[in-house]
């Protein structure tokens, strides 16, 4: 037990605090002063916030009401600049008022709280990690607790032998004697205070900081909260809304907060401040929603007999039901005026492309043209490929009109010669083609389009906002529906918070029934030798006339670095260059033909050998993740990841699904210098172990910090959302996003409440609102 404590974070609530009479005078104040507040406040049930029309309340600084430089610089310290910033300064927890135990009742377990005198205080340095222990020794005359304190040699200054103390935490027992790892206590006139026990409040205990204490900062908080009442009577949540879900006001729930009348209340406003983030960003997204509602966009109409009926008769197999389900349901979105915003997510091979397909179709039967983005060049120029094969003889060049039957087909890239690109560019303007294929090229070179109806864009994670912001301006007066694909599935809680304003749907099976890929992890530091074993696998499916990918993290090798006092050992990650040298020369490999992908090659280059490779001429493929995403040659059926750890579940995912394109046999072998066991070699078990997307999804949920999920391209993974877990809070989310529905129906452009306005914009800043308009 003892060694384990020591493990344990050093508690810094137990932080000195100063013990001047006049504290205990404030404290009774407060006390009144609190029950004031509360009387007030549940008389007049329904009491007005004040709304200053201009907003900037939530911005008011705290030296407008703290007058004192070294208060403010403090505050400052701890990242308090507003007011609103000290309102939700929230305490780290409370010392409760309770029955004083004495010392031989003492049960290992509860909570308790003990007054006792101070026998003796000795430190030490800890064994296992560096710091010290305080062990306290303190007595009531019937029993004796020790109370220990981690890094707070100090202590031994402020616990006299011979002081009166009080104690308060959960008791355990070592060696048949209570104990106590690192209590909040209180002696001198705090204990007197304390026991007089005519205060049944509990005293809230602050994060503090070597300059300020805790009992300072709560004294300047509760200051603020009776001097800036209109800040605090400012609350994001409209009455209305606080009446339904039955929580408290702003103000009531900081005085529940910052000084409760009794135990217990400090813990009732806990889904207030949850239900405010989660109300105000479904208000937002609902709001961004609806305008985009307002919009028109072409209204495709579903022809019989048209281009989509031509290419369902010729297709040599039968859609999957949630191709069928899900291509029903765009089909029937992109038939009115209201603007298509959808997100189609699918795992891969799931044929999310064909359902784009059949909406371009659609598109073209209402004579309007559709653009296909793709996230790199060798998509485009793939998906341009297997566009016009998937069309067979429906595809065909730029033409003046197009023939019954027939879908005019282009591909923009900025590989092209200038001739070539201005030709097609001219196609696209005068409405020559029907589907034009390309990547953000599309955009930058400021095409022009004769009708825009329909963007699809693949990938999503991989292509800018902006971007797709350009292109939707690209409509002329109406803006074009939008298909996003993307293969990394999102779980629901997530899709819900972040990608609010889109609709979602899913294609849940996969043509040709449950891939078939065996997947291995090893660690080569425990199996040095299985990497010829691997190494035979591959040499005998290339025999078998089959192909090949190995992966590795990057292009150039990166030395082993050994550890240094801040930083651990990180070992050497391969380079696609090394690893090609390295597989020429084994004996395996002899008779292979082996070639070279990464992104830092000339785009001729890179089609060169995609071309190669897709042709059967090239047997082994060494790549980096320029391949991760829809390159798709059937034949392939092995593929070997390098340092495996250094990339993300749902990009291990990615991967794989590179094999076992037409659901034949595959194997998969996941690679990695990390020591197994450890934590790095169990997140690629755990995906060596399912094929299943989604069940990856949820697992990298959950293994990833919060600030991840929702912070994906928030620098440092900031997130914005503090009370709130997008993880955890799935039935309180979809309760705010009901409410925030009907509010947005009488309050589209959320006018009518300032506070929930200026709250929004507090919660929604830069980054993660081109992350809520990524999707
Ligand atoms: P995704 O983009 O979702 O990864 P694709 O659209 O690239 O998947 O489809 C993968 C492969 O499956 C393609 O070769 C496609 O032609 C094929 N495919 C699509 N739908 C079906 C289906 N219903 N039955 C059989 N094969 C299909
Ligand atoms: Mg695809």
């Amino acid at each position: 037990m003892g060694d384990r404590q020591e493990d344990s974070v050093p508690d810094d609530h137990t932080a000195p605090v100063d013990t001047p009479a006049e504290e205990i005078a404030r404290r009774r104040a407060l006390a009144q002063s609190a029950e004031k507040a509360e009387k007030k406040s549940t008389g007049k049930a329904g009491r007005k916030p004040v709304q200053k029309p201009t907003g900037r309340m939530l911005g008011t600084p705290v030296k407008k009401f703290i007058t004192r430089k070294r208060d403010v610089d403090d505050l400052a310290k701890l990242g308090i600049e507003t007011v609103d910033d000290a309102f939700r300064y929230f305490p780290r927890t409370y010392i409760h008022p309770g029955r004083l135990t004495p010392l031989d009742d003492l049960e290992p377990g509860t909570n308790a709280v003990v007054q006792a005198n101070v026998v003796s205080v000795t430190t030490r340095p800890m064994r296992q990690r560096r710091g010290f222990i305080t062990s306290v020794l303190l007595t009531d005359g019937s029993g004796q607790i020790s109370a220990t304190f981690f890094n707070q040699p100090w202590l031994e200054q402020k616990l006299i032998p011979g002081d009166p103390v009080v104690l308060t935490g959960q008791i355990t027992e070592f060696n048949g004697r209570p104990q106590v790892s690192s209590p909040k206590w209180l002696n001198g006139d705090q204990k007197d205070a304390f026991v007089s026990a005519e205060v049944e409040r509990p005293i809230p205990v602050y994060k503090a900081s070597k300059r300020i204490n805790s009992f300072r900062i709560w004294r300047l908080i509760t200051t603020l909260l009776d001097t800036a009442t209109e800040d605090a009577a400012y609350d994001p949540l409209p009455p209305e809304i606080l009446r339904r879900l039955e929580i408290p006001d702003y103000r009531t729930a900081l005085d529940m907060v910052h000084r409760p009348a009794r135990t217990g209340e400090e813990e009732l406003p806990a889904e207030r401040w949850k239900y405010e983030e989660a109300f105000a960003l479904q208000a937002e997204l609902m709001s961004r929603k609806a305008r985009s509602k307002d919009r028109r966009a072409h209204e495709l109409r579903l022809y019989h007999g048209g281009l989509r009926d031509t290419f369902d008769a010729a297709l040599p197999f039968s859609l999957t039901d949630s191709q069928r389900r899900v291509g029903d349901e765009i089909a029937a979105e992109l038939a009115t005026a209201a603007p298509m915003n959808r997100l189609l997510q699918g795992d891969v091979g799931s044929g999310k492309t064909l359902v784009a397909l059949r909406a371009v179709l659609q598109a073209a039967d209402s004579d309007v043209q559709s653009a296909f983005l793709a996230p790199t060049e060798v998509l485009a120029v793939q998906h341009y490929r297997s566009l016009r094969a998937t069309l067979g003889d429906m595809a065909v060049g730029a033409a003046d009109e197009r023939d019954a039957g027939e879908l005019r087909i282009g591909l923009l890239t900025g590989t092209q010669s200038a001739k070539e690109r201005k030709k097609t560019l001219l196609d696209v303007q005068a409405g020559r083609l029907d589907l034009v294929v390309g990547t953000h090229a599309l955009v930058a070179e400021r095409t022009g389009f004769w009708k825009l109806g329909l963007v699809v864009v693949d990938e999503q994670h991989r292509f800018g906002v902006r971007q797709r912001e350009a292109l939707r301006e690209k409509g002329t007066d109406l803006v074009p529906h939008t298909l996003v694909m993307t293969a990394t599935p999102i779980p629901r809680t997530v899709a819900m918070t972040v990608f609010g304003d889109l609709d979602v749907s899913s294609l849940t099976d996969l043509p040709g029934g449950p891939k078939r890929i065996t997947s291995h992890a090893f660690s080569l530091q425990r199996h040095p030798s299985w990497m010829q074993r691997v190494l035979g696998v591959v040499a005998e499916s290339v025999a078998r006339g089959e192909q090949a990918y190995f992966v590795a993290s990057r292009i150039e090798t990166q030395a082993y670095e050994p550890a240094t006092e801040e930083t651990p050992a990180v070992p050497e990650l391969l380079g696609v260059e090394d690893l090609l040298v390295r597989l020429r020369a084994t004996e395996q490999l002899q008779d292979v033909r082996i070639g070279l992908l990464h992104g830092r090659m000339k785009p001729e280059e890179k089609e060169t050998v995609m071309t190669a490779f897709a042709a059967g001429q090239i047997d082994v493929l060494v790549a980096t993740t320029v391949i991760e995403v829809g390159i798709d040659v059937p034949n392939a059926r092995t593929i070997v990841v390098y340092d495996a750890d250094r990339f993300g579940v749902a990009q291990l995912h990615q991967l794989r699904g590179r094999v076992g394109r037409d659901g034949s046999q595959a194997t998969c072998f996941f690679v990695t210098n990390m020591p197994d066991p450890s934590p790095s070699f169990e997140r690629l078990q755990v995906v060596a172990g399912t094929l299943d997307g989604f069940r990856l999804a949820e697992y990298d949920t959950t293994t990833r910090r919060e600030g991840d999920v929702l912070g994906r391209h928030q620098a440092g993974g900031r997130s914005t959302l503090r009370y709130l877990s997008v993880l955890e809070d799935e039935g309180l989310i979809g309760t705010a996003r009901d409410l925030a529905t009907e509010w947005v129906d009488h309050d589209p452009d959320l006018t009518t409440h300032p506070a929930l306005r200026d709250y929004v914009q507090t919660l929604i800043v830069d980054e993660s609102e081109d992350w809520i308009e990524a999707s």
